[in-house]
């Protein structure tokens, strides 16, 4: 990668998927800095830094976590809830610097973009999201067989949502003998869940959602688990609730009904931290490499 190897990047929080992919740019021959992990997780290719604003100076890409920049302009540490506060960043990077990360919240992209810098929310990307899928499923059963008192085999489950994690869901679950319907909004979306063989739903105006569900996995970012349907569901039923944070279930209105309802983010570091690192390690260079070359570089 004729690109990486001319720059320097900065690699900033996140979990041990952060120091994979600082690992394969130091390789790839990239100028490496690393902040908020200690010096014994990285190899002597990656320089190490005390202060955010070191690791950040004379940079050329800066690579935040794929759990992303929320409202406050914060970012996942390492440590079990320590945040970094990567706002004051936002004004002082050079302009065109290359900033990527999971997602941005509204706020914060405003402000980067308005700042000239280049953009990219990697978390976004089919060639990511679809890979990753693939412990976030496998992390919804293993959530699954811990929370539910039957089997996963024929028990009644609604995946609500059915993009690149609902999909993946729904397959695997269908596959362990679960009985799967698909709910989602687009007709066109549902005709391919009947193709493969789960039963459908359509969320549309005026419709009733069925309620008798073991288990109801959630994928959609937005509030569709409200109280209503909460109150019509078995009380051993579980809900599982993938979206990112805060997810679309009404978690007070569960509570009050005594629903065991689990938000679960991050799956893929927590069950399969080596697999999702090493699919960011390969794609975000990548990424970076195809971005340098369109002219993102300074
Ligand atoms: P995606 O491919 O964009 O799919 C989202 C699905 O939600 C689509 O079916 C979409 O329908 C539907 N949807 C969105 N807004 C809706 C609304 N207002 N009403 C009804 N349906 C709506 O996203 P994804 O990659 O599957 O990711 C889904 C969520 O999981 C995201 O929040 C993502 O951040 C999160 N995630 C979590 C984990 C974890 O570890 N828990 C891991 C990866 C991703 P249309 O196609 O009609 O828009």
């Amino acid at each position: 990668m004729k690109y990486i190897q001319q720059i320097a990047i900065a690699v900033i929080g996140g979990d041990s998927r952060q120091i994979m992919v600082a690992e394969a740019l130091a390789k790839l021959g990239a100028k490496v800095n690393i902040y908020g992990h200690q010096p014994d997780r990285f190899s002597g290719e990656i320089q190490g830094h005390a202060e955010l604003a070191g690791a950040c100076h004379d940079v050329n890409a800066v690579i935040l976590p794929i759990s992303g920049i929320n409202d406050q302009g914060l970012v996942r540490g390492d440590a079990p809830g320590q945040m970094i506060a990567i706002g004051p960043l936002m004004t002082a990077l050079p302009e065109a610097t290359i900033i990527m990360t999971g997602s941005f919240s509204a706020r914060w992209r405003e402000v980067a973009v308005r700042r000239g810098y280049l953009v990219y929310e990697y978390a976004e990307a089919d060639e990511i999201a679809i890979l990753n899928s693939i412990p976030t499923a496998e992390g919804a059963v293993q959530l699954a067989m811990e929370h539910m008192p039957i089997t996963i085999h024929h028990s009644r489950v609604a995946v609500m949502g059915f993009g690149r994690v609902g999909q993946t869901v729904a397959r695997l679950f269908n596959a362990l003998g679960a009985k799967v319907t698909v709910a989602a909004r687009r007709r066109e979306v549902l005709a391919r869940a009947w193709e493969m063989g789960l039963a459908t739903h359509c969320l549309e105006a005026g419709s009733v959602f069925p309620s008798d569900w073991d288990l109801v996995i959630n994928t959609i970012p937005a509030l569709v688990i409200g109280r209503e349907f909460l109150a019509r569901l078995p009380s051993e039923s579980v809900v599982l609730d993938l979206a990112s944070p805060p997810g679309g279930t009404d978690f007070e209105a569960a509570a009050e009904l005594n629903i065991k309802a689990i938000l679960a983010p991050g799956l893929p570091g927590k069950v399969a931290p080596k697999t999702a690192g090493a699919l960011l390690a390969t794609a975000i260079p990548e990424i970076l490499e195809k971005l340098l070359s369109n002219g993102g570089d300074r």
